[in-house]
């Protein structure tokens, strides 16, 4: 028996109805947060609970962490042919290439330089690919991003670039507990993205943030995808 079905099949409906609830809190539905499943880290018996439970959307922060999920028995799977992969860890420049090939959205867009790489990769593959910026929310220097003062700046830099549909923001907050300072991060965050709005080419509006600690605040503060592991597959095996 796989020990992420037991786990998966006891807390996703929980945290479907958190999600829902908190979506509700936020004047939208249900249907207005995606959920992004981070498969980062765990073997792969992961990948097959997440696609047995209906998930679409899985995310892996390091680029040979999603290259090994896409050499796995999984692809002859029915089901993976609707998986979208995020990339949502940092890219070093010179990874640009692989991950303009095996990624569906890049959520880690965090330099100009990594912008201009994957736009030049996804023109050489005839590809458009979904992308968000990273904005530094937390001031701290372990986060990558681009610092909030920044952001607006490198938004518009990287709308200008062909072969990448800028599709929103995303951040990761400080690990704190204090609630009053996650949402004003996450007040911020949308609030930059509704100043995001006006930019030619900016795309759906997207708000990425919320993990599995804070993540029914960042739904109330406006979240449209959040990244969630823990809450889902138990903790990473260190
Ligand atoms: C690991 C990770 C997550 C998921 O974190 P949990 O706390 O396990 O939900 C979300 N976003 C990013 C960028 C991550 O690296």
């Amino acid at each position: 028996m796989n020990p992420y079905a037991n786990h998966l099949t006891e807390a996703l409906p929980r945290v479907q109805d958190a999600i829902a609830e908190a979506a509700v809190r936020s004047g939208r539905g249900p249907k207005d947060v995606r959920l992004v499943a981070v498969t980062k880290a765990h073997p792969n018996g992961v990948v097959d609970a997440a696609l047995e439970a209906g998930l679409t959307d899985l995310g892996e922060n390091r680029v040979e962490g999603l290259a090994a999920r896409l050499e796995t028995k999984h692809r002859d799977r029915p089901a993976w042919s609707a998986v979208r992969w995020h990339m949502i860890g940092h890219i070093q420049s010179r990874k640009a290439a692989t991950v303009a090939q095996i990624a569906d959205w890049v959520q880690s867009v965090d330099s100009l330089k990594l912008a201009r790489r994957l736009s030049a990769a996804a023109g050489d593959l005839g590809r458009e690919l979904d992308v968000l910026v990273q904005v530094n929310t937390s001031g701290e220097d372990a986060k990558g991003g681009f610092p909030v003062q920044e952001a607006l700046e490198a938004v518009h830099a990287v709308t200008d670039l062909p072969g990448l549909k800028v599709q929103g923001l995303m951040t990761m907050a400080p690990f704190i507990e204090d609630e009053a300072v996650l949402r004003s991060v996450f007040a911020g965050l949308r609030g930059l993205r509704d100043r995001c709005r006006e930019l030619p080419g900016f795309g759906a509006g997207e708000l990425s943030m919320g993990m599995s600690n804070d993540f029914e605040i960042a739904i109330e503060e406006g979240s449209t995808m959040v990244r969630l592991g823990t809450v889902l597959f138990g903790r990473r095996p260190t």
